[in-house]
């Protein structure tokens, strides 16, 4: 298994784990660019959003509900937060595992801020 996140999920490679059940794992950014950069995987290898097709987008959704619980569980739901999913090559994806990103804990700038 070289996928670095299957690891992650499998736990064979540690991380500081916040939430796990059988479709999804979230897990402290190990070079986080916010006081809190949580990354939320499905536990199920799809590349990035391309992969994604009919019934999978339901595991979108509640991907999207853990990081909501997450971001209040954080103390930054008021405060504000950002979801962020880069998908693909020039999106800026790095891992090849299709993964969120929950980031707070400051005034977030940059592309779309
Ligand atoms: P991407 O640029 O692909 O959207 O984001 C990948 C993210 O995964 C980066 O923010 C990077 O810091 C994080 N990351 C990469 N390898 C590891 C790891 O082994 N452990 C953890 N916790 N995060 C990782
Ligand atoms: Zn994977």
């Amino acid at each position: 298994m070289s996928c670095i996140f299957c690891q992650i999920g499998a736990g064979t490679i540690p991380s500081k784990v916040l939430f796990k059940d059988d479709k999804v794992i979230a897990f402290r950014d190990i070079n986080p660019q916010a006081p809190v950069h949580i990354v939320i995987i499905p536990r199920k290898h799809f590349t990035n959003l391309n992969d994604i097709k009919g019934d999978d987008f339901g595991l979108i959704a509640y991907i999207i509900s853990i990081a909501t619980e997450l971001a209040r569980s954080e103390g930054i739901a008021e405060s504000g937060y950002r979801i962020a999913v880069n998908s693909g090559k020039e999106g800026g994806q790095v891992v090849g595992h299709l993964h969120f990103h929950l980031l707070g804990g400051r005034q977030l700038t940059g592309e779309l801020g």
